[in-house]
């Protein structure tokens, strides 16, 4: 019979942009009962010396109560804005040139490719990913925000499954700071706590996202209640991000250093 283990999704440390070492990573989420750590830092901040590390070091820290996943975020950036791809499994150190080519190999890699925090301006690069991706990033706490999903993401989802229902939707934390909110997990249904193991449900949709007793489900679908009280927040979430990024304007055009409230302020809503 499967278990259940609680995870994190989309993750940096050290290796790249984030504030915690892995190590300190791992405690941080054992704290509050995760199990799986499914890592993402970003490959441009990569060498092939430190991919071997990074993976070294997740087995490491690995063992029958806990399990961390190497993987690595992709950037392509593009006139209309920077392209995210995550290669949760990945553990070699590979990039391509093309979004494209590189879903194929994170498949080649034994990886589960999934389109990080995806926003319209991108739908033409997204376009040609649509056949092969495992999955979409739905709703992701940092990129998002805490109190809605972006809705947009919902209708990506909703029309890539018409030709493909086999592509899955997808919940994910990424986390970089140590104040950071943490409290979406992912609950995957696997047959033991091995890198193999969670990633074959990952990419079988045995999994769903859980938040403040909310509960998600990776075919994307909302109740009526929830797509209404998401829209409403959505909105508001907006103004409130306009608000505390705006009030950032006037200390950086004086080069002042940001107070450090509004700067806890903004890494919440940013
Ligand atoms: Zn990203
Ligand atoms: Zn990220």
């Amino acid at each position: 019979m499967p278990n259940r283990f609680k995870a994190a999704l989309h993750l940096h440390t050290t290796y790249s942009d984030g504030e915690l070492t892995l190590e300190e990573l791992k405690a941080r989420f054992q704290k509050e009962g995760f199990q799986c750590l499914m890592m993402s830092d970003h490959a441009e901040s990569m060498t092939p010396e430190g991919m071997e590390r990074y993976v070294a070091q997740c087995r490491a820290l690995s063992d029958d109560q806990f399990c961390i996943v190497p993987g690595l975020e992709f950037a392509y950036p593009f006139e209309s804005g920077s392209l995210h791809l995550l290669g949760y499994g990945v553990s070699r150190h590979r990039r391509e040139e093309e979004p494209v080519e590189m879903v194929n190999t994170i498949h080649q890699l034994g990886g589960v490719a999934v389109l990080a925090h995806p926003y319209p301006p991108l739908l033409p690069q997204i376009a040609p990913m649509k056949g092969t991706i495992d999955g979409i990033e739905l709703w992701n706490t940092k990129y998002n925000g805490r109190i809605a999903p972006a809705l947009w993401n919902y209708q990506l989802l909703k029309e890539v499954r018409r030709l493909r229902p086999e592509v899955l939707g997808f919940y994910g934390t990424d986390f970089h700071w140590k104040t950071q909110y943490a409290g979406l997990a992912v609950w995957i249904e696997a047959d033991a706590l091995t890198p193999a193991s969670l990633l074959a449900a990952l990419r079988n949709g045995k999994f769903y996202a859980e938040k403040e007793g909310m509960r998600l489900t990776p075919d994307g679908s909302l109740t009526s209640d929830q797509k209404s009280s998401f829209e409403r927040k959505e909105r508001f979430y907006r103004l409130w991000r306009k608000m505390v990024v705006g009030a950032r304007g006037p200390f950086k055009a004086l080069r002042l250093p940001i107070p450090q409230r509004l700067k806890a302020m903004a890494r919440k809503v940013l």
